[in-house]
């Protein structure tokens, strides 16, 4: 998805040049401290890290948040599988709840979901599409459940005026290879909480003690780990930013026109989203009334050269394909191993979540594209309504 360039080229450069390779070296204003302030500001919160993965972006929110083994997080069934990695990471157990037709966790069945023991939900704003943050904030606040936001798709989304990464207690974001930035590696925590944010600083940098800034630290230190980022990815990653709005302004250009020529054709529904304007417009839900619908959609739309596919078949990003999940292994030590360190006893399966599994298969993904003119976007738009209008070989409507 992401655009880089000369621009790119020279911010590395000028980092290389500089000798200072290490974000904690040479004081402050450095790349990472002007990237962080600016994503900060972007974000519309008080404190960001930057850090090396959207994975460790997560494990030091939940970090942050305090979170153990013992404890509960609830992640929808529909996600990339490092949202519940990160949980077993901190030795918690990830809970696995439905999501609903705006393809975001279902609220209704978090609250079924939550127990004693939960400590925190993790909405995904998947494909850019933003998660029921209302009804899922009010569950949480009901039940005394803190909430991590992945926006790890969502670079610059919004739900309602407030950019997502900010509504809940904490953000994750990822600037990995396949997101809407990306230096080829990269995430970003994000919160509004002092004491959230301090763990997750000591939690990514283990050095943290002995920094010029440990004096301002107000949560004791401890052993922490290293996802510190570096300046050449931050340099890149300011760059970066600076292309975000062009590109999300393309993006959603793109799905607006798609989703006014399509709104009234038969055949199918555009998935409902909880927020239009704030989508990032990655992709075009279509949801079909039956599972057959929707696959002879996609084989005939596929044929007439127009690239479709559903959710559904998107391997990892799916619960029933994770496997060392589903066979609960969550470490490479039975000591640190979450599912080993409760009494409770877990049961996966790979029906659990079949609301999940039907609105999935159910969906089609057309995707948006930021370099595409409007002319070939019309053809798309035209060949998606010839296939909708021309009857569907062997199905029954
Ligand atoms: C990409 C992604 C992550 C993890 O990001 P990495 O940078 O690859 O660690 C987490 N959650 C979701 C939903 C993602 O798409």
């Amino acid at each position: 998805m992401y655009v880089i360039g000369n621009e790119e080229v020279e911010a590395v450069r000028r980092v290389i040049a500089s000798g200072q390779l290490f974000r904690y070296r040479g004081g402050e204003g450095g790349e990472t401290d002007q990237f962080e302030t600016a994503w900060g500001a972007k974000v519309g919160v008080k404190h960001t890290i930057a850090v090396t993965s959207g994975t460790a972006a997560l494990i030091c929110g939940l970090a942050g948040m305090g979170i153990g083994p013992g404890d509960e997080v609830i992640v929808p069934g529909y996600t990339f599988m490092a949202t519940a990695n990160a949980v077993l990471a901190v030795g918690a157990v990830p809970i696995i709840a439905e999501i609903d037709e705006s393809l975001g966790l279902d609220a209704a069945d978090v609250e079924k979901k939550i127990t004693s023991r939960a400590k925190a939900v993790i909405p995904v704003h998947m494909c850019g599409l933003p998660a029921n943050m209302d009804a899922i904030t009010a569950v949480a606040k009901k039940h005394g459940i803190m909430v991590l936001e992945d926006a790890c798709q969502a670079d610059g989304g919004s739900y309602h005026g407030k950019r997502l990464g900010s509504i809940g207690d904490a953000g994750g974001f990822s600037f990995n290879h396949f997101k809407i930035i990306s230096c080829g590696e990269g995430g970003a925590v994000t919160t509004d909480d002092d004491t959230i944010y301090y763990r997750a600083l000591v939690h990514h940098d283990g050095g943290c003690a002995f920094r010029d800034h440990a004096a301002e630290v107000t949560v004791p230190f401890y052993a922490g780990s290293n996802f510190r980022i570096n300046e050449i990815l931050s340099a890149i990653l300011r760059v970066q930013l600076t292309r975000l709005d062009g590109i999300l302004a393309k993006l959603r250009a793109e799905k607006k026109l798609m989703r006014e020529e399509l709104a009234d054709v038969s055949g199918f529904r555009l998935s409902p989203v909880n927020c239009v304007e704030g989508d990032c417009g990655v992709t075009l839900g279509l949801l079909f009334d039956t599972v057959a619908e929707s696959e002879s959609f996609a084989s005939r739309l596929n044929e007439a050269g127009v690239g479709c596919g559903s959710p559904y078949h998107s391997g990892i990003h799916v619960y029933w394909n994770w496997e060392p999940i589903l066979q609960q292994r969550g470490s490479y030590h039975p000591m640190r191993d979450a599912y080993k360190q409760t009494d409770v006893k877990y049961e996966y399966s790979e029906d659990m979540c079949p609301k999940t599994k039907d609105i999935l298969a159910r969906t089609q993904y057309i995707g948006t594209s930021i370099d595409r003119s409007k002319d070939d976007l019309m053809d798309v738009i035209g060949k998606i309504k010839n296939v909708a209008s021309s009857t569907p070989a062997g199905v029954a409507v």
